[in-house]
């Protein structure tokens, strides 16, 4: 059970050359060991430092080759997709700027058919106003 307790310093490579082999000699037979190691090594990658030095980094790099490369794989799709969508909302948008422009055009006969109208009613006004006199 000695050996069992030396695991932390054995994963962080802090004991004696000699300590060192014996631990890794220890940790192939021993199940406890193996499982301390794994959940040691699941912790150290979990809480990596923002500023972990370059090997680690690389080390992280090559392990999440697999990640990259899915995104990749994906990048394309998702370039197209936004491709898509912006050229959706430039359509829709377009359509909108029609739809208000024949609005407009409709508000602007509405606005210019009862100004006739008014206009009219203004010269009867005009021409009654002129018979009272
Ligand atoms: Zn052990």
């Amino acid at each position: 059970m000695k050996l069992c307790e030396q695991i932390l310093l054995y994963v962080s490579n802090e004991l004696a050359p000699q300590q060192q082999e014996q631990m890794a000699e220890h940790v192939r037979t021993c199940l406890h060991c193996q499982q301390q190691m794994a959940l040691l090594r699941a912790v150290e990658t979990a809480a990596v430092p923002p500023a972990a030095p370059a090997s680690v980094v690389e080390a992280l790099l090559a392990k999440t080759t697999r990640k990259k490369s899915f995104f990749a794989r994906w990048k394309t799709v998702l370039v197209t997709a936004c491709t898509v969508l912006v050229v959706a909302v430039m359509g829709l948008a377009e359509l909108h700027n029609k739809e208000a422009a024949q609005q407009d055009e409709a508000m602007y006969a509405y606005v210019s058919e009862n100004l006739d109208e008014e206009y009219t009613s203004f010269a009867e006004d005009l021409e009654e106003f002129e018979a009272y006199f």
